[in-house]
């Protein structure tokens, strides 16, 4: 028996908007294009990435800390506590940053808590057009403790 579990996602999502530094003027503008989207629901963003957004966007955005400084991983948090749900996370491929590894610790915990993730934009216009955005969802978390449980019966 599955002992997964359900974490609803309301119609007005917790959006996550992230940028690395090569990608900010990238997501400036997609998120210039999908403003009327974005105002319906509450968005959240590592400091730097946020302000931008704020600033030339005039949206509003729950800041948290730059990511070098833990904004990734305030992010992360955030997610295993159900109050992110939906990230947009411009990071930069072409480009080693001194917190890799916040970086890959918050992919893991969007994999791992099942949260829609676009790390390019072309997957930011299918997820921000989906219809399932706009209504409630109820998304499944994988119980990864299950194998190890049946293992050591
Ligand atoms: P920033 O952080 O928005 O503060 O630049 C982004 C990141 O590096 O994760």
């Amino acid at each position: 028996m599955s002992d997964d579990h359900v974490q609803l996602m309301n119609t007005r999502k917790n959006i996550a908007l992230i940028a690395h530094d090569n990608r900010k003027l990238e997501l400036l503008e997609w998120a210039d294009f999908n403003k009327g989207t974005l105002e319906e629901h509450n968005l959240f963003g590592t400091g730097t990435t946020g302000g931008l957004i704020t600033e030339k966007l005039g949206l509003k955005v729950h800041r948290y800390r730059s990511g070098p400084l833990g904004g990734d991983q305030q992010i992360g948090a955030g997610i295993s506590e159900g109050k992110i749900d939906f990230m947009i996370f411009f990071w930069d491929p072409l480009q080693s940053q001194p917190h890799d590894v916040d970086v890959k610790a918050l992919l893991r915990l969007s994999v791992l808590y099942n949260i829609p993730v676009a790390c390019n934009r072309a997957t930011a216009d299918f997820l921000i057009s989906s219809p399932l955005l706009n209504g409630k969802y109820e998304r499944i978390i994988k119980d990864f403790q299950l194998p190890n449980a049946i293992g050591s019966q």
